[in-house]
């Protein structure tokens, strides 16, 4: 390592000004990654908070008279945390199709998706979500999404630390995070997850199936009122066959799958 860092200093003393330049900002953004990567739970938590406040801001929010959080809180009523994680829920007015939640527990609906949904698939949808926060998918997507940021931030606007983030820098981050594309792995646990939710609510868990059918016929349909069906709901190859895997296992358990 000294040995290293001499020939650094040596190649240093011989360079032009510009690149001189260039070398520091090139250390300066590895010095970051570095930094990156020891990024700690307690402040993974404070920027997702942050991040979520901000969204929180920057969106049309239901208040509690709204017929919209009304009935989500109906719908939810006695989820009070999944796995330990103390969960929050908020209706965005929106017409984009979409619904997430956070590692803090933030859970956010959009209303043109409780347009589309019953009670008992917005359910599954939601414990669908959740499932991504119990089993910390959620987490890691947000984990790997500020490490992809700060390490594409070498010569940007990252501050050295990861207090006092631009808005920017935290808006990129969770949108990036929210919109990810978990793997089919994590996925078809999130599926598993919603299912034995509703099973848990005593409902036909074949309603998250359902909700997925619902979403993918809407997807196909160019003259829906609504924009545009966001991820990570945005049908992908495997989402046939996502929705075949419910059914499959709602008839095995004797449930009605119409
Ligand atoms: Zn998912």
């Amino acid at each position: 390592m000294r040995k290293t860092i001499a020939i650094l200093l040596l190649s240093l003393l011989t360079m032009t000004a510009q690149a001189q330049t260039d070398w520091f900002r090139l250390l300066r953004g590895t010095l970051k990654v570095g930094q990156a990567l020891t990024l700690s739970d307690a402040e993974l938590a404070n920027i997702v908070k942050e991040s979520v406040d901000a969204m929180d801001r920057s969106n049309n929010v239901c208040n509690e008279s709204n017929s919209y959080t009304k009935r989500l809180r109906r719908v939810t009523k006695g989820m009070v945390d999944a796995d330990g994680i103390e969960l929050n829920f908020k209706v965005y007015r929106t017409t984009e199709i979409n619904a997430f939640a956070c590692p803090d527990g933030s859970v956010r609906v959009f209303s043109a998706l409780m347009d589309l949904l019953s009670d008992d698939e917005l359910l599954g949808v939601i414990g669908h979500e959740i499932g991504h926060v119990a089993l910390r998918h959620s987490k890691r997507a947000w984990r790997e999404e500020l490490l992809r940021g700060a390490a594409s931030d070498a010569i940007g606007a990252f501050s050295d630390t990861w207090a006092n983030l631009s808005d920017s820098f935290l808006g990129n981050v969770a949108g990036a995070a929210i919109s990810a594309k978990h793997s089919r792995r994590h996925e078809n646990e999130a599926d598993e997850y919603g299912y034995e939710f509703l099973k848990k609510c005593g409902k036909n868990p074949w309603a998250i199936g359902l909700a997925f059918k619902k979403m993918k016929e809407l997807e196909e349909n160019s003259s829906s009122k609504y924009t545009k069906l966001l991820q990570p709901f945005s049908s992908h190859p495997d989402f046939d066959e996502r929705i075949e895997n419910i059914r499959e296992k709602a008839e095995k358990d004797g449930y009605s799958c119409m």
